[in-house]
């Protein structure tokens, strides 16, 4: 595996692999990598022929109250978990050559992203899609991997990609989760032993409302009060939101009706050591009614 921190360098290197006829699948990561990710990149493996894993922190989708500066750091083991899963080249760059000092340039999506998530973290979203698409820019990939965990983060980019022309495909593969349901993520080492057990209460509701909605439930109101009640009776996780809506664009919706997208965000206080502070856990399903 090469692993490159310079945009030049992995820029002669993406040429010379493009020369080849090569097609490029590119997983873009903060980090600390868990099965969710190598999911995605066990895929990208599959539907490509040479394979970039990005890894970058990206500050500017965190806001100054968030957890930047303790997000789990492990490029060690990441980069031997890399290795061993065969990437082609992991692209480690540094903050200042990403954005250098006097960078003023954004991409923002002004519909999707102004809604649940984009709604409790302001300026998120302009992070994600101004480093995707710097990232786009650098490797000029032909397959781009997002995870469904991060639904309308992965629905946002497909968004810049149609909105701004970019010539990659995006894929969106499914959630990863531990044997209780929790969905993997790299925030999960934040909880304490207590808040971990609690939280898979997150996945029990979501279960809970698909089986409603199977059930012939057609209120999302309903459904919403009902994973409100597993929610708070289970944990003391404080909501962020509860929501059903159009999977296709997130739209509210009053019926449901089609492919509707059921996502939950709630806080848990971590009282975990270094860890301590703040954090904010997503899921969601998608079910056909
Ligand atoms: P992150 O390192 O958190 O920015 O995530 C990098 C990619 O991995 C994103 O596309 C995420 O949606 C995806 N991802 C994170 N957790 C999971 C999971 N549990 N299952 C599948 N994909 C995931």
């Amino acid at each position: 595996m090469i692993t490159t921190k310079s945009i030049t360098n992995l820029k002669k290197l993406v040429k010379k692999v493009k020369k080849t006829g090569k097609t490029i699948g590119f997983v873009p990561t903060m980090g600390a990598l868990h099965e969710g990710h190598l999911s995605l990149i066990d895929r990208a493996k599959k539907e490509s022929n040479y394979l970039i894993v990005s890894i970058f922190i990206n500050p500017l989708q965190f806001s100054p109250s968030e957890d930047f500066k303790r997000y789990p750091r492990n490029i060690k083991i990441d980069k031997k978990t890399l290795k061993e899963k065969k990437v082609n080249l992991l692209f480690y760059p540094q903050t200042d050559k990403i954005y250098n000092p006097d960078f003023s340039t954004f991409v923002e999506e002004t519909k999707l992203s102004k809604k649940l998530c984009g709604k409790s973290r302001p300026g998120h979203f302009k992070g994600v899609t101004t480093v995707i698409t710097k990232l786009f820019n650098i490797i000029n990939p032909d397959l781009s991997y997002f995870g469904q965990k991060d639904y309308q983060q992965a629905l946002i980019i497909k968004k810049i990609v149609r909105d701004l022309n970019f010539a990659v495909k995006i894929k969106i593969a499914p959630t990863i989760r531990e044997k209780d349901g929790l969905a993997l993520s790299s925030r999960n080492l934040y909880l304490s032993q207590k808040e971990r057990k609690e939280s898979k209460s997150i996945y029990q509701a979501l279960l809970q409302a698909k089986q409603m909605i199977k059930n012939n439930e057609k209120n999302p109101k309903k459904i919403i009060n009902q994973i409100n009640k597993i929610m708070v009776s289970n944990s003391t996780a404080s909501i962020d939101y509860i929501a059903i809506r159009d999977a296709n664009n997130l739209e509210e919706i009053k019926e449901i009706k089609g492919k509707v997208f059921i996502g939950i965000a709630a806080y848990f206080d971590s009282l975990n050591g270094e860890a301590a502070g703040k954090t904010r856990l997503i899921d969601n399903i998608i079910v056909e009614s």
